[in-house]
């Protein structure tokens, strides 16, 4: 048997794309050509930056995806209670293995040999023989001595450290709250800016999510919640936050400090099982093209991570520092959008889609038997598009987690909808004034002319009428001959 590689690509990329925006991507032209090369969400990391630049980068990208045409998501990522270093001066500091080094809450700045962090109960949550990482765990510290504001360790593992970077205290019970202050106050900033998703960091429990839904309000528009799985406590409550948040991110770089190294992929595997039963979106995210971030080509090993992670059904796969700081933000996106393409025509070539995942409870609740019902009959039909009239985007988040095999257009007539909807596996979300008002088939029928997705006498399936409260719930699913 010979292998062929060279596959034909589809159409739409199933895979959804974040990027985080920093100083190497918040201006407009390299945020139109990242939207080009094929960016969904925008990510803005409240740990980097000040509100005002957030603000600056948040309008850009309104103001560039709606000169392109395309709808794309913005996600406002809350630093929660990670402590990290000060600022040093340019280039940062070198860390040599068997150096002491001080790291101090006192008000000083950073130079060789002192880093500054801002949290000030670090000397009381330490003690000598404690370990101290940096940097998503890159650079090892060894507690030597504590005194009142100052912690003397020695270089374990060095480098070279630079502004900003997470410290880690594995094993220590960290005294700051969920949600800091910051948090609160960020959280109310990224709702009035109006983005579309809040990242919730070193979730717990689902108590924290629902203290973050609490401060956000009920208004429809309101944004959507993430939970970052970072934290081994995290992972044993992972059904309850699950079932509290509207999708969840594998933030690997954290929860790779928490856990040994080689238990981060089992984690993600179960998370991404337990995410796509439970019909929640969800994203990998951390260092998925690490080496991009100063050079302009991945290593095989990162190409494979990603494929990977498209492999394995994820909604979404996530760029950090490769565009928020990187030398080759563009290059980076277009990496990831054709590995993507790539493998999903591998996964096409296989049968992959709109196979009906093992099913053992009975009976199932409604929305996912209707989704089921619509992945099957995509197959079976060879349909060429499945239309969803989403009001609030259920509908759609729940027909795209069945993965079926055509691609999933999702009308609504509302501009927040569209833009959360950006985030969903296999969907293209669009605005259409008479949703909802319209004849749906007739509706459903045009859009699939005006797309080009059929031609004249194929199928496309038509799936609507999901509502939240019972006696108004009447989904149902039409095949339409175009
Ligand atoms: P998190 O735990 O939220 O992921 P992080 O520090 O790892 O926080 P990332 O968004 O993953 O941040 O980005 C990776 C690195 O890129 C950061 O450590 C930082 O050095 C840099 N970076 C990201 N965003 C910015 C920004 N807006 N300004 C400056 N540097 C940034
Ligand atoms: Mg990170
Ligand atoms: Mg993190």
């Amino acid at each position: 048997m010979s292998i062929t590689t060279r596959i034909d690509l589809l159409k739409n990329r199933r895979t959804k794309i974040v990027a985080t925006i920093g100083p190497a991507s918040a201006d407009e032209s390299t945020l139109s050509r990242l939207i080009h090369a094929g960016v969904n969400i925008f990510r803005l990391n409240m740990s980097h930056g000040s509100q005002q630049q957030h603000t600056e980068a948040f309008d850009n990208i309104r103001r560039v995806a709606d000169t392109i045409g395309r709808p794309v998501g913005v996600l406002a990522d809350l630093c929660g209670p990670k402590i990290r270093t000060g600022k040093f001066p340019p280039g940062g500091i070198t860390l040599r293995a068997g150096d002491d080094v001080l790291v101090t809450t006192r008000n000083v700045p950073g130079s060789e040999g002192v880093i500054h962090s801002q949290y000030a109960a670090l000397a009381a949550d330490v003690k000598p023989g404690d370990r101290i990482l940096l940097a998503d765990g890159l650079f090892e510290l060894a507690v030597q001595t504590v005194a009142a504001e100052d912690v003397h360790c020695r270089v374990i593992q060095g480098g070279q450290l630079t502004d900003n970077k997470g410290i880690n205290l594995p094993g220590v019970d960290v005294s700051a709250p969920s949600m800091t202050e910051k948090d609160i106050e960020d959280a109310r900033f990224a709702r009035e800016l109006g983005v579309d998703y809040i990242a919730l960091s070193f979730v717990r429990r689902a108590a924290d999510i629902e203290a973050l839904r609490n401060l956000l309000g009920t208004d429809p528009a309101a944004p959507r919640i993430i939970a970052k799985i970072e934290k081994p406590e995290a992972l044993f409550n992972a059904e309850e936050i699950l079932a509290a948040t509207d999708a969840i991110m594998i933030a690997r770089g954290d929860l790779g400090v928490e856990l040994p190294p080689e238990e981060v992929p089992v984690a993600q595997a179960e998370l991404v099982r337990l995410a796509r039963t439970q019909g929640k979106p969800v994203i990998v995210a951390t260092q998925m093209l690490e080496s991009m971030i100063s050079n302009s080509r991945p290593t095989r090993a990162e190409v494979t991570d990603v494929a990977h992670a498209v492999n394995s059904g994820v909604d979404a796969i996530m760029l950090s520092g490769e565009t928020a700081v990187g030398a080759f933000p563009v290059e980076a996106v277009d990496i990831m959008d054709r590995v993507a393409r790539q493998t999903e025509a591998h996964q096409w070539r296989e049968g992959v889609y709109g196979k009906l995942p093992g099913i053992d409870v009975r009976p199932l609740p409604v929305w996912n038997v209707i989704a089921n019902a619509t992945a099957h009959m995509s197959k079976d039909l060879m349909v060429h598009g499945v239309m969803v009239i989403s009001r609030s985007g259920m509908s759609a988040a729940t027909v795209s987690a069945a993965r079926p095999a055509a691609p999933i257009v999702a009308i609504t007539n509302e501009p927040y909808v569209l833009r959360r909807m950006a985030l969903f596996w296999g969907v293209i979300p669009l605005l259409q004034d008479e949703a909802g008002r319209a004849n749906p088939n007739e509706l459903a029928r045009r859009v699939a002319r005006e797309l080009n997705l059929a031609e004249q006498g194929e199928y496309v399936l038509l799936v609507r009428g999901f509502h939240d409260e019972a006696d108004l719930n009447s989904p149902s699913i039409t095949v339409i001959t175009v």
